[in-house]
């Protein structure tokens, strides 16, 4: 098992879904964590009770809204003095708008880019002087299936989501002598809020029935026909994280049911 004793770790977007359970696996590996996101007050203190039960170690949570670039400097500064420089980094938070590109709202655009792909190389530009200052740093970017592939009626997620995975080549290349490795890791569809959400949106976008977008649209691209789990997803990051995993570098991780392989 991976032992992350000692280290600290700032994962984004990590009140809901895939975050929140890699900020949950990296506390069980004994590493202090910043978690970031949205959500009630007294949900939020339960998550950092749990993760502080896990790890032994401090949690702390940023309300930093990463459409901003501002807040993420604040984030990234509350992050040094509550826990110390992130060794681990997890840039997670996105969100996605279906719509058909005539009709794309202009505002859900940039906002997709703007928290999808702008923030990625804020927190990285800012984190990666500390890291280098370490000798050592692990940075995970949840990308998807969709920084390979495109489906129709998203264009601003297909769009960040390559963007992201070019961005963490370049990084990756930047950072290989230094004791630092950036890698995406690309799920499938996983059954969180971020999935649920879209439903009735697909459903007006391709006149189908909620049944019909779950088994047609959905899990017709999976080969597994099941989601994929956020407790997978952690796994794969934590293992990112081991010393196992120090060439890896400037990889693209599919995890998505052979969704990609076809
Ligand atoms: P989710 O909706 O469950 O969680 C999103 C998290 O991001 C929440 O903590 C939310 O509060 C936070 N967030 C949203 N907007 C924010 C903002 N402006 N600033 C800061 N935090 C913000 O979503 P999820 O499914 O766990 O998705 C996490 C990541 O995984 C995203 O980047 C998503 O694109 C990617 N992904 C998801 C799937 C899937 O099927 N669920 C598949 C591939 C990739």
């Amino acid at each position: 098992m991976t032992d992350l004793t000692g280290k600290r770790a700032l994962v984004t977007g990590s009140t809901s879904g895939i975050g929140l359970a890699i900020a949950r696996g990296f506390a069980d590996a004994g590493a202090s964590v910043m978690i970031n996101g949205f959500g009630p007050e007294h949900e939020v203190d339960a998550i950092l009770a749990d993760l502080r039960k896990r790890s032994g170690a401090e949690a702390v949570h940023s309300d930093a809204d990463l459409t901003d670039p501002e807040a993420i400097a604040s984030m990234v500064a509350d992050c040094v003095s509550a826990i110390g420089s992130p060794h681990l980094l997890v840039n997670n938070a996105g969100m996605q708008h279906v719509a058909p590109i005539a009709e794309f709202p202009v505002d859900k655009w940039d906002k997709i880019i703007a928290l999808n792909l702008s923030a990625v190389f804020h927190s990285c530009r800012l984190v990666i002087p500390m890291m280098r200052k370490a000798g050592f740093g692990r940075i995970i970017n949840t990308a998807s299936a969709h920084s390979l592939v495109a489906s129709p009626n998203k264009s601003a997620y297909v769009a960040a989501k390559h963007a992201v995975a070019g961005f963490t080549k370049t990084i990756a290349l930047e950072t290989a002598e230094e004791g630092i490795t950036a890698n995406c890791i690309s799920p499938g569809y996983v059954w969180t809020p971020l999935v649920e959400q879209q439903i009735p949106d697909t459903m007006a976008a391709r006149g189908l029935s909620r049944e019909e977008v779950m088994n047609e649209v959905l899990l017709k691209a999976q080969p597994t026909r099941r989601f994929v789990t956020v407790e997978e997803v952690a796994s794969c990051a934590l293992f990112l994280c081991s010393d196992g995993a120090a060439s890896i570098t400037g990889a693209n991780i599919s995890m998505d049911g052979g969704w990609t392989a076809q």
